[in-house]
């Protein structure tokens, strides 16, 4: 059956192998299996059941939002694989037609919102269809402890209870923590599931954090010195976002905007130009992304701190889904902190949630003022054993900034938050070894305290940046509420004794640049041309990958073009001729 299932991914996709939890997933299925993929985001989840779709009846496909299921649906029909989706965006004909085909069997696979799963008619539709394999995408969605939950997604199970036949049901996530997993499987009422979760590291991802820097001035230098890379620039809130495209467009940059303020029909031509590479920066809340599957988005920059990891990892990974490098770029000021804090008291009501948010929140925080390897804590964080000391591809791994002695300034912190008895926050902290003499402090005495006044040297910043660097090295912690204080760790204590040093590393920023040819510039150009008389995005003719590889391998025939790694049948029928020519006129001129 494997066997079989490489033959489709070569035919279908025009892949040689794998990738990584692919082949263990499929197998599963294949095997009449429940199974959960917890891969990152450009894993490769959806090869993982469109394969079994190809080796059985019908599949279903649950998929949270609209515009996801139109590239998927655009992308398989230009692979050669029957596909539709049912949702909001039809029309009353166009759902009729669809169900029509439907009902004669001519999609193997068909997406669906959730809320489609409570109509009468959807489901007596699935039942005479025979769903055989029913996939959940974004699964996460149906947990109240994930972070994006859907109450949709749980009308899931009670569909699945209406079938007469239960399909074998996959569920796939790119962030889950160990909790959230257990709940997916139990709200979905997975029957003994192989969770296979793969590596969710991304190689090719350059991890950076930025703290303490002109956020404008920044982007303005990053964007002229990629401004031919499409990217994606988050803001917290969509004024922010208007603001800053503004400023880029008026700097003469190629932007776009989106978020939840504009209207549908604005939001779906700025995505769309995004997607055909007519934008090149889309500045954006995280209502946009989800589900884009855009693979060359070279950099993706968070002008504001996120809520938590899950969301970040999420947003960031949405660069380099084609495995070329790409950077993630979170660029940090203390003001973010108060936004988020602000998001949970208004949007969070239970207060066991919120204790479980601000929690979440403080790890980010944490991450943003660390010396250690970006890359080992965000895969920490995700529950991945032996996540990495150094992985060499980070702004703190690839930092030839000098490491700085802070030591006698940690001494001082750590005891000054000793002799105030643990009991306020950063900023009064920071307040009495500034030396302040505000009314607040004066009122607790704290101005008697021998630690008054011991950093009047630095800034009431400089000083707050410190604390907060000891508390992401782990030598002081937060508690986690609204207003939370400043405790020590058991961490401290050498520190205290003189038996151990603290050093902090200076930033200095390193950029790695990836090389590009003309003749990749000329595929390019005819893959615009073509996408655009097919009205399909560029990258579903091909990915960037795979320009890239044709640059190095120089393919003249359709042979050798075919093992171009996104080189599949219908794509070489469809495209090999024209990109042949230009490769051929290429190789002469040599
Ligand atoms: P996810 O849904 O996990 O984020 P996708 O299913 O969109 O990821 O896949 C990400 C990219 O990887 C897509 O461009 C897809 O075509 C490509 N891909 C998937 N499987 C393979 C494979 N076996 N070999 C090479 N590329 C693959």
């Amino acid at each position: 059956m494997l066997q079989r299932a490489a033959t489709l991914l070569k035919k279908h996709f025009g892949y040689h192998s794998f990738k990584t939890g692919q082949e263990q997933i499929i197998s599963s299925l294949l095997q009449g299996q429940d199974t959960m993929g917890i891969m990152p985001t450009g894993g490769g989840k959806s090869i993982c059941y469109q394969i079994p779709a190809l080796m059985s009846g019908t599949t279903l496909v649950i998929s949270p939002l609209i515009s996801l299921m139109k590239d998927q649906v655009e992308a398989l029909c230009s692979l050669g694989i029957p596909a539709a989706f049912i949702n909001s965006s039809l029309n009353h004909q166009e759902l009729l037609t669809v169900l029509k085909g439907a009902g004669r069997g001519m999609y193997k696979i068909i997406y669906a919102a959730p809320e489609r799963l409570e109509n009468e008619q959807f489901i007596a539709m699935a039942n005479n269809l025979g769903i055989t394999l029913l996939a959940v995408d974004e699964a996460h969605c149906v947990s109240q402890w994930g972070h994006d939950f859907r109450p949709a997604y749980l009308m899931i199970s009670p569909f699945i209870k209406k079938l007469a036949q239960r399909p074998v049901i996959a569920a796939f996530t790119a962030t889950a923590t160990p909790g959230v997993t257990r709940d997916i499987v139990n709200q979905l009422a997975l029957d003994k599931p192989n969770v296979v979760i793969t590596e969710i590291d991304r190689a090719n991802l350059f991890f950076t954090v930025i703290n303490g820097e002109n956020k404008r001035g920044f982007v303005d230098r990053y964007l002229a010195e990629n401004k031919d890379k499409p990217g994606i620039i988050y803001g917290a809130t969509r004024k922010e976002v208007n603001k800053l495209h503004a400023y880029l467009q008026q700097k003469g940059f190629n932007a776009g905007k989106y978020h939840a303020g504009m209207t549908a029909p604005e939001r779906d031509l700025n995505q769309e130009r995004f997607i055909y590479d007519d934008i090149r920066v889309m500045v954006a809340t995280n209502a946009f992304g989800m589900g884009i599957d855009k693979s060359n988005v070279r950099y993706v920059i968070h002008y504001h701190m996120p809520k938590n990891m899950e969301a970040y990892y999420q947003e960031a990974g949405r660069a380099g889904r084609d495995d070329e490098p790409a950077e993630c770029i979170l660029l940090f000021s203390p003001q973010d902190v108060q936004i988020q804090r602000y998001l949970i008291e208004n949007s969070v009501p239970s207060a066991e949630r919120r204790d479980s948010e601000y929690k979440k929140l403080q790890y980010i925080v944490n991450y943003c003022h660390t010396s250690r390897c970006l890359r080992g804590e965000i895969l920490q964080y995700f529950g991945q054993k032996n996540s990495p000391k150094k992985c060499d591809n980070c702004s703190n791994c690839n930092n030839t900034g000098e490491f700085i002695d802070i030591t006698v300034e940690a001494q001082k912190i750590l005891s000054c938050a000793w002799r105030m008895k643990e009991q306020f926050g950063v900023t009064m902290l920071a307040g009495v070894l500034k030396g302040s003499k505000n009314k607040k402090l004066l009122h607790y005495g704290l101005n008697r305290l021998s630690s008054h006044g011991l950093l009047h040297n630095y800034t009431l910043k400089e000083i707050q940046h410190l604390v907060k660097v000891l508390i992401a090295e782990k030598y002081l912690c937060l508690t986690e509420e609204r207003y939370p204080i400043v405790k020590l760790l058991p961490g401290a204590a050498p520190v205290l004794k003189g038996e151990q040093r603290v050093f902090h590393r200076k930033r200095v920023k390193k950029r790695k640049e990836v090389a590009n040819q003309p003749l990749f510039e000329q595929l390019r150009q005819l893959r615009r041309q073509i996408a655009q008389k097919e009205r399909v995005p560029p990258y579903v003719v091909f990915p960037d990958s795979t320009l890239r590889e044709m640059c190095e391998q120089l393919p003249t025939d359709t042979s050798a073009l075919l093992t171009i790694k996104g080189v599949g049948e219908t794509r070489l029928k469809n495209y090999g001729q024209l990109f042949l020519e230009v490769l051929r006129s290429y190789a002469g001129k040599k």
